[in-house]
């Protein structure tokens, strides 16, 4: 992959780079402990959408004045970007989309339709976020095929084991959470994809927490499909990217109807564009591709080994420092886990927890993270859930830490 030129990281100085961390919230300021809900955005990508809304907007593809191959230009460049950050082979490989949800979706309601069949089954794990659950649900009852779920131990890994007793003849397809968005595990998705390939299972990664904290080469991990979702990875909302090998795409009915996916229409017969428009129907968030583009640019100019290097070392303080916390116990140790530390103090509802701590200027997540099998399995209904990123500092986890105990003594 092309190295592209870093600036050496100074943790105030990316600070800098996002104004909404120099916001007070409730008098205190703002430590930023959600990124796993969404991530923060710089300056940079702020700039690029306004840039683009207020220099360059119009629609694509089917113009041909000047504003509107400019528009086309800005929408095609972008995918060469993130096809290059993904290491795909081509660009016609990434798909635009809305995020992960849309991204599994399109892959339940097109590949899914059209290849399994009854009796097919699909292997998804105990952690997986509902909408790596629900599309597959909504699939099995429309085809009457079956889901078979990947157990975990109590520390939050998979059992692979029984993940390798479940595939069967009838296994047709997997999907699978790279990095879990409620414990932090990281799966060995590359292993787990490996197995899968040994009986020509193709595999889909669930990539909305991965994207953001490691370099992620899907030709290397040989994935089928990856999901990414632009806003966990510092850019916009409402926008993301599906990758599929190519032969796959290729074969795959569109998902939805409309302008631009189609390459001729008449009501005798329609027929469909070649990838990746005949899966981006109408037309699309072109702002919110502007500023993905600019979120590529702003995380390669920092470097996602750097960025990686950073959250480790962050990660393990932030676990040292709330496991030597009274009374607060974290759920999830798998062995290898990033960024997310999921947590409870005693029997205070996470809720409460998120309130108080919220007067304290500290943003952190409280409920089920969207994952109810996993609380489920976990016997909880809800954790508290710090999630980092790379604008954090251990002396916002030290102000967190110093914040547990008042907590302690407001509920006892
Ligand atoms: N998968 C995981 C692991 C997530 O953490 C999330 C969001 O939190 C999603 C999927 C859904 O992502 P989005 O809401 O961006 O579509």
């Amino acid at each position: 992959m092309k190295k592209i030129p870093q600036t050496p990281f100074d943790v105030n100085q990316i600070r800098r780079d996002f104004p909404i961390l120099s916001k007070k919230i409730n008098g205190k300021p703002l430590i930023y402990f959600d990124n796993a809900a969404t991530t923060q955005k710089s300056e940079k990508v702020i700039d690029a959408v306004c840039q683009y809304y207020k220099y360059d907007n119009a629609n694509i593809h089917r113009g041909v004045h000047t504003l509107s191959e400019t528009a086309t230009a800005i929408y095609e460049k972008t995918r060469e970007k993130v096809k290059t950050f993904l290491n795909a082979k081509e660009s016609d490989e990434i798909i635009y989309v809305r995020g992960t949800t849309e991204a599994i979706n399109l892959v339940a309601n097109s590949y899914g339709r059209q290849f399994l069949e009854e009796g097919d089954e699909i292997i998804l794990s105990e952690m997986e976020h509902h909408s790596n659950i629900v599309p597959w649900q909504q699939l099995c009852d429309e085809k009457k095929l079956k889901l078979r779920v990947i157990p975990i131990n109590d520390k939050g890994e998979l059992l692979l084991d029984e993940f390798e007793k479940l595939i069967c003849p009838r296994t047709k397809f997997i999907s699978i959470v790279y990095i879990s968005n409620s414990l932090g595990t990281i799966n060995p998705i590359k292993q787990i994809i490996h197995k899968a390939h040994e009986h020509e299972i193709p595999v889909l990664v669930d990539g909305a927490q991965s994207t953001s904290h490691m370099m992620v080469d899907v030709q290397d991990l040989d994935c089928d499909f990856y999901t990414i979702s632009g806003h966990k990875l510092y850019g916009p909302t409402g926008i993301g990217v599906l990758y599929g090998k190519k032969h796959l795409l290729e074969k795959m009915p569109p998902y939805q109807g409309g302008g631009d996916m189609i390459r001729s229409v008449s009501f005798k017969k329609t027929t469909y564009n070649v990838l990746p428009n005949k899966f981006e129907a109408g037309t699309p968030n072109i702002a919110g591709v502007v500023g993905l583009g600019a979120a590529v640019d702003y995380i390669n100019t920092i470097g996602l080994d750097v960025i990686a290097h950073y959250e480790h070392d962050l990660f393990k303080y932030a676990t040292n420092t709330l496991s030597n916390i009274d009374g607060l116990k974290i759920i999830g140790t798998a062995a290898d886990k990033t960024a997310v530390i999921s947590f409870l103090c005693g029997d205070i509802h996470p809720h409460d927890i998120g309130t108080i701590l919220d007067h304290n200027g500290i943003a952190i997540r409280a409920g089920h993270h969207c994952t109810q099998p996993l609380m489920e399995r976990l016997g909880l209904t809800a954790t508290a859930r710090v999630s980092l990123a790379f604008y954090n500092t251990k002396s916002e986890i030290d102000y967190f830490a110093e914040s547990i105990p008042n907590l302690f003594r407001i509920f006892s």
